[in-house]
């Protein structure tokens, strides 16, 4: 054999909001062969992996393993869990997403917005609650195109107090990152997508449905073949999907877990938090220095899995994002109408402190030029 030794994988430089970046040894784990997903193998792997999932989303449901992007299981808590009238918290590019789902599905929804960058609060949920109708709720937690995090556990505490209504949650760049308690917060349906926090490739979506979900989803009236959620709650009871998965993604998705048993929940909870105050303490020493850089979100109510920052006057999010690219960094512009006003970093995933610490260097360079 002359096999030729492989560079040194290089980890630490990509901090996209999603994709992000994947460690090798889990990207080496898709490399293992096919087995038939209606055998005893493909048993074995979901049985194996299925107690650390539920300790990634805090829950005793069954966690639904989708071959889809994370867009495919926000669908699915829409035609399954929507009834006919919605509520979309609407204020960053995410949460429109969902409204547009539920329009493009034929559910009539109500858009409720906050300005770019906030968040929604209890109070003005209660009020929208008591002026109409809903059989639903969407939500994003963390909102990647802003970095505001939604208080979730307040939201849904108002949601349940109005009755039969649901409350479909986004957490695409929480869950893995940020704080969820599927349970204890008392979500009907939570979701996330695997190239965000979970810091796998993309391809695969995750998601938790209360009974209460399933129920409502088996009196829908078109459900769908792809997204049946009754169908993926009888499948995952077996340990397996309803169509063939994407299983070089579930081989890393169990490596993954596997991982981030051994690093546990909190402390994962715990590092995402660290690197979101350090870079909200950056942000506030460059304002220090006189360059005009903000954290978006308000204080109290931030991501700790995404960061979007003013760039100061005279630069765009998008010469500054070239900028990084040049010496070796991926960050990323901003998102929709904050494309040039903003940059976004995805703190999330398995970077650490110090990998974050060294693309902050530079940063300051770059915004101070
Ligand atoms: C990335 C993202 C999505 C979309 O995920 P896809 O996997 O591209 O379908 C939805 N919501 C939020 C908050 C996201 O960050």
């Amino acid at each position: 054999m002359t096999a030729v030794p492989a560079a040194p994988p290089t980890f630490g430089r990509f901090f996209l909001p999603g994709p992000t970046e994947v460690r090798p040894e889990i990207l080496a784990a898709q490399a293992r062969p096919m087995i038939g997903h209606r055998g005893k193998g493909m048993e074995q792997l979901i049985a194996q992996m299925m107690p650390g999932l539920q300790r990634i989303f805090r829950t005793q449901r069954p966690v639904y393993i989708s071959s889809s992007s994370a867009t495919g299981l926000m669908e699915a808590s829409i035609r399954n869990c929507g009834g006919r009238r919605v509520l979309s918290l609407v204020t960053g590019s995410f949460r429109e997403r969902f409204y547009k789902i539920a329009l493009a599905n034929g559910v009539e929804a109500t858009p409720l917005e906050v300005p770019l960058g906030e968040v929604h609060r209890p109070e003005q949920l209660r009020a929208a609650l008591a002026a109409g109708r809903y059989d639903a709720i969407t939500v994003v937690h963390s909102e990647t195109s802003t970095g505001a995090l939604n208080p979730i556990a307040d939201l849904a505490r108002v949601a349940h107090e109005a009755g039969d209504v649901l409350l479909l949650v986004d957490s695409v760049t929480g869950v893995a990152g940020a704080r969820v308690e599927t349970d204890a917060w008392d979500l009907d349906f939570v979701l996330t997508g695997s190239q965000k926090a979970l810091a796998l490739p993309p391809g695969l979506a995750l998601g938790v449905a209360h009974p209460r979900a399933v129920d409502r989803a088996r009196k829908a009236s078109h459900r769908g073949i792809y997204f049946d959620l009754v169908e993926f709650e009888s499948f995952i009871l077996k340990h397996q999907t309803p169509n063939t998965p994407a299983l070089s993604l579930m081989y890393a998705l169990a490596a993954q877990v596997a991982r981030i048993e051994a690093e546990t929940i909190e402390a994962r909870w715990a590092r995402h938090a660290a690197m979101a105050e350090r870079t909200w303490a950056w942000a506030a020493e460059m304002h220090g220095r006189g360059v005009d850089m903000r954290v978006l979100a308000p204080e109290g109510f931030r991501s700790p899995t995404v960061t979007c920052l003013t760039v100061p006057a005279g630069k765009t999010g998008s010469a500054v994002n070239e900028a990084m690219k040049a010496r070796g960094y991926t960050i990323s512009a901003g998102y929709g109408a904050l494309k040039d006003q903003t940059i976004r970093i995805g703190h999330m995933g398995d970077h650490t402190v110090a990998e974050l610490d060294a693309l902050l260097a530079v940063l300051a360079e770059v915004v101070s030029a």
